[in-house]
């Protein structure tokens, strides 16, 4: 029975500091600082070229993040002053569903009012049939009120990590890297290391057993290597040739332009929310952190040229930016066909990468890292059981991603440009995601719907989804507007209007809190 007793993390952007610092944070708490413990504590070691820097884009989160800086004992209001963060609340996707200038939705983090007792969709869409009403997002939520008039999530004297309405942040992945780093060495014990992995030397079980590092005379040995990589994945991708699992044919965006752009001034409000809108042959992200924004095109070069894209893209910008600030990042949709193989995992961009519509990437190295540190292998035998788990859980946890993000795309009415056009042809949409659209014609997304305990995204978010995109559907059959359940969808309509009223007249603007969060930081917990 061989003890796995070392780990070797190749990468230092946030996929590979994550990780780490989750495996050691977890050894830590498990094991407490006696002797005894470091003596059966799994050592952790970072190792990353000092010549290909992290991709340093990657700027939204989901509200998993908090958990995830709160497993490494990180205060809130460090990783705020330190990695340039703001409070993210939601997206809102303009133009998508017909290209008009009124046309938008909003995906909020926080739940339809009442969700765990009532489904209030089945009497929204009634109520919509029978009149207008407001949108789906606007009747179920207050998040979109805040929203609309950057206002923060929680105030100066909410604890730390606690939230009025659900949150998650923007944040510069640079910085983010950098201050994980820092936190890892410096009170996790990951040991680091400076060099290019050049090599990599098998056992005869097609285990690795070392890896050649640029600038040392040993090898480094390790009993469990995680790939981090990004995009080179030279652990999973190029030694062991594990092919991606391509996603082309259902995503079409296969291109990035990022950019940034700075405030007219430094008190100019900062969105609380991803703002995604739809362009001629793709969308652009505008993410604001406290000192400037993020924005970015993500387009099929399938339907659009370099120059087109690049133009609408300094459209956007109102000319804040020009071609030379603007980088280029192709994208190669897919995921590996297998996560975990031997005794290599990969996690983040080697792992795989879909376009960053509703920040998938960076949930899925939480959910990585943290599937590794809590079920982390005592010994090499028990290790091919792990990666088996491993490997399932993700697959599926893929093409979820897939189906949500296509459900995006599907449902546009647009007939304008060919890429919204080519969106709308039935062969591009994954039929696991055709049968879904088929159930939902007949009732509203519930957890029911989904077959496995590995969802990433709750029926909330396809409702908001569903319904913010214009689905047609019909209840009748089902439903009855003078039914208990609708009596309780119209109290929970009532209540989601107390809590607007409520939360706009108490929560502060997101820069004001931002701002005194630099100034005086937020309660510990
Ligand atoms: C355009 C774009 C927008 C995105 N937006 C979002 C978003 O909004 N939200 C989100 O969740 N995610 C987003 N992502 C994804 C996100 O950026 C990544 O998931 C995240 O940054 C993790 O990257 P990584 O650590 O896997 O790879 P990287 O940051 O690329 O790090 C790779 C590391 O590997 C090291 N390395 C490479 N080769 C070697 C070698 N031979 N030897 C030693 N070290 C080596 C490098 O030095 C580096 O440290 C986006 C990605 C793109 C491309």
């Amino acid at each position: 029975m061989k003890k796995i007793r070392s780990v070797v993390v190749v990468g230092g952007g946030t996929a590979g500091w994550i990780t780490a610092g989750r495996i050691a944070a977890l050894q830590k708490k498990r094991l407490g600082k006696s002797q005894n413990a470091t003596d059966k504590a799994v050592q952790v070691l970072l190792v990353e070229s000092a010549n290909k820097p992290p991709i340093g884009v990657g700027e939204g989160t989901w509200p998993t993040m908090r958990n995830t800086l709160r497993q490494l004992d990180i205060r809130e209001s460090d990783f705020i002053k330190h990695c340039d963060a703001t409070f993210k609340q939601g997206a809102k996707f303009s133009g998508w569903v017909t290209g008009k200038q009124d046309d938008y939705y909003y995906h909020p983090l926080v739940l339809p009012q009442d969700f765990s007792q009532v489904d209030i969709a089945p009497y929204w869409l009634w109520q919509k049939q029978q009149q207008q009403t407001e949108s789906f997002s606007k009747a179920v939520c207050f998040q979109e009120y805040l929203c609309e008039q950057n206002q923060a999530p929680k105030n100066i004297r909410t604890p730390e990590y606690a939230g009025i309405a659900n949150y998650a942040y923007h944040l510069n992945s640079e910085k983010f890297s950098r201050f994980l780093q820092q936190h890892c060495m410096e009170h996790l014990d990951v040991k680091h290391l400076v060099g290019d992995v050049t090599g990599v030397q098998s056992q005869p079980n097609g285990d690795i057993e070392s890896l050649v590092i640029s600038g040392q005379e040993a090898p480094l040995a390790g009993d469990l290597f995680i790939d981090c990589t990004g995009f080179s994945s030279i652990l999973l991708g190029k030694h062991f040739n594990v092919p991606l699992t391509s996603c082309e044919d259902v995503l079409f965006a296969d291109t990035a332009l990022a950019t940034r752009v700075n405030y007219d001034s430094s008190d100019a409000p900062i969105a609380t929310h991803t703002n995604a809108t739809a362009q001629n042959a793709g969308w652009i992200w505008d993410i604001g952190l406290q000192t400037r924004r993020g924005i970015g095109y993500v387009y099929s070069s399938k339907h659009s040229s370099e120059e087109a894209a690049l133009a609408e893209l300094l459209r956007y910008t109102g000319g804040q930016v020009n071609e030379a600030d603007v980088r280029k990042i192709p994208i190669n949709s897919g995921y590996r066909q297998t996560f975990w193989k031997n005794n290599c995992v990969a996690v983040g961009l080697s792992a795989g990468f879909i376009e960053p519509l509703e920040a998938s990437a960076l949930v899925l190295v939480e959910l990585s890292a943290s599937m590794i540190a809590e079920q982390f292998p005592a010994t090499r035998e028990l290790m091919d059981i792990v990666a088996k788990r491993f490997n399932d859980t993700f697959s599926y946890r893929w093409q979820r991603i897939v189906d949500f993000l296509k459900l995006h795309y599907v449902l546009t009415k647009r007939q304008d440009t060919a890429f919204w056009k080519d969106n709308q042809d039935m062969t591009s949409v994954p039929e696991s995601l055709q049968e879904l659209l088929q159930l939902w014609r007949y009732h509203s997304p519930r957890d029911y719907d989904f077959t496995s305990n590995n969802e990433v995204f709750p029926a909330a978010s396809w409702q908001y989804v569903l319904f913010g995109m214009g689905f047609e559907a019909d209840y009748s059959h089902t439903y009855n507007p003078d039914s208990y359940s609708s009596n309780m969808a119209n109290q929970a309509m009532m209540k989601n209007k107390g809590m607007v009223d409520r939360c706009v007249a108490q929560l502060p603007k997101h820069r004001e809190l931002i701002d005194k969060i630099h100034q005086y930081g937020l309660q510990s917990i």
